[in-house]
């Protein structure tokens, strides 16, 4: 974990706004602020973990039942036809927030290629 808080536990405290839309003891979910298209949702586990190999087993499973369960939800609540659901687990791979976070990006028919 790092010693600085993560913008993420900044927005799970409340000292950043952001547009929650899930949040149980374990795991919150928030709108991306730089959407790649509506409905475009991270989901996090409170306890900021860096990488998904970082997290305990429990917690890994509860950030995945919460992943299960919103995907359906925000593909309604945006009129979606699929998602694209992932990870960027390294910075190699892209990740910018030192803080486990899952993609949750609605896609829509014939919307184009892969994000
Ligand atoms: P990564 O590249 O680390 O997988 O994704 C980080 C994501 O966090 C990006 O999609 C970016 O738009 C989002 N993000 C960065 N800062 C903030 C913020 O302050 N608020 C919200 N809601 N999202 C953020």
């Amino acid at each position: 974990m790092s010693e600085e808080p993560t913008i993420f536990e900044q927005i799970i405290a409340g000292d950043i706004p952001a547009r929650i839309v899930y949040e149980n003891d374990t795991v919150a979910a928030f709108l991306d602020a730089n959407p790649l298209a509506p409905g475009h949702t991270l989901v996090v586990p409170k306890e900021p973990y860096e990488r998904l190999d970082d997290l305990p087993e429990g917690l890994a499973a509860d950030l995945w039942a919460a992943v299960q369960e919103l995907t359906p939800r925000i593909e309604s609540a945006v009129d979606a036809d699929a998602s694209n659901v992932g990870v960027n687990n390294g910075s190699a791979a892209g990740q910018e927030v030192p803080h486990v976070h899952v993609h949750i990006v609605p896609r829509f028919e014939g919307d184009g290629g892969k994000p």
